[in-house]
C-alpha cells in the first residue's frame, strides 16, 4: 500500500527522444507518435540538444530550436519537452542526460531511447556510448536510405546489436534497460538538412513541418543564410 507522503516510483515506460531539431519536422513527429503507439509508451520526452558534440554545430540557436519543438508539440498530451540540455548551456551528451532521467524515474522504470536508423548507425561515435545500454533500451525507427541489418552496421555496433536484439513488448514488461529493438514507422524521407537548404533557397517548406513552426521561422527570419546548412 502507498505510504502517506511518499510518492511511488513510476514504472511506466518513458520514451526519450533527443535531437538537434534544426528545425523539428514531420519525420520527427511521426517517429515519436508511432513509437508511442507501437511500443505502448504513455509518454515521450523530447530533449533538444544544447550544443551537440558528436556532430557539427546546429545552424540556429538552441533557444530557437527549443521554441520550435515546443510549438510542434502543442496539443499532444503524450509529448513533453525537457529543456535541461538547452538550459545548461554546455555540451550535450546523451549518457549524462539518461543518468539524470534514470535517477528521477527510479531503477525499475523502462526508459526507451528513440533513434532513427542513421543516428543508431552513428552510435559508436558518441561519448560513453556503451553505457547507454545499462541506462535505457534503444528503439530504432526505420528511415529511408539507412538499413538496420547487422551486416550494414559499423563493426563496433554489431556485437551489441546481436547480443541485445529483443522483442519490444517482452522487454518493456520485464526490463528497465538493455535491449535493442526496431520499429517500422511510416517512411518519410524528410530531413532537417533538406529543410535548411529549401529555406535558404527561399522555397516553400509547407507540409514538411507544422505550420506554427513555419510561422516561427518566418517571424524570426531563420535559415536564411545559404552557407548555414
Ligand atoms: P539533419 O538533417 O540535420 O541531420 P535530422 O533530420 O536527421 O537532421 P535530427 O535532429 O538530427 O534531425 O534527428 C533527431 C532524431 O530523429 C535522430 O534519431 C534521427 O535519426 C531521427 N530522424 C530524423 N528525421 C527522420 C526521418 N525522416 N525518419 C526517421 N527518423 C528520423
Amino acid at each position: 500500500m502507498k505510504k502517506p507522503g511518499r510518492s511511488m516510483p513510476d514504472t511506466k515506460p518513458l520514451g526519450i527522444f533527443g535531437g538537434t531539431f534544426d528545425p523539428v519536422h514531420l519525420g520527427h513527429l511521426r517517429l515519436a507518435e508511432e513509437a508511442a503507439e507501437l511500443l505502448g509508451l504513455p509518454n515521450v520526452r523530447w530533449i533538444p540538444a544544447g550544443q551537440p558534440r558528436h556532430r557539427k554545430a546546429p545552424q540556429e540557436a538552441a533557444i530557437h530550436r527549443l521554441r520550435m519543438v515546443q510549438l510542434a508539440l502543442v496539443g499532444n498530451p503524450r509529448f513533453s519537452v525537457d529543456a535541461s540540455e538547452v538550459d545548461s548551456g554546455e555540451a550535450s551528451y546523451t549518457v549524462p542526460t539518461l543518468e539524470r532521467v534514470r535517477s528521477e524515474r527510479g531503477l525499475r522504470a523502462p526508459l526507451v531511447l528513440l533513434l532513427g536508423a542513421d543516428a543508431y548507425a552513428g552510435l559508436p561515435t558518441w561519448h560513453r556510448w556503451q553505457e547507454i545500454f545499462s541506462l535505457a533500451h534503444v528503439a530504432i525507427a526505420h528511415r529511408p536510405g539507412y538499413p538496420v541489418e547487422p551486416d550494414a552496421l559499423p563493426p563496433a555496433l554489431v556485437a551489441e546489436h546481436r547480443q541485445r536484439a529483443g522483442e519490444a513488448e517482452e522487454s518493456l514488461k520485464g526490463l528497465p534497460a538493455g535491449k535493442i529493438f526496431t520499429f517500422a514507422m511510416t517512411p518519410l524521407a524528410i530531413s532537417a538538412t533538406q529543410l535548411r537548404q529549401l529555406l535558404a533557397a527561399g522555397r516553400s517548406p509547407r507540409y514538411l513541418l507544422p505550420q506554427p513552426v513555419i510561422d516561427y521561422i518566418e517571424l524570426h527570419n531563420l535559415y536564411r543564410n545559404p552557407n548555414g546548412s
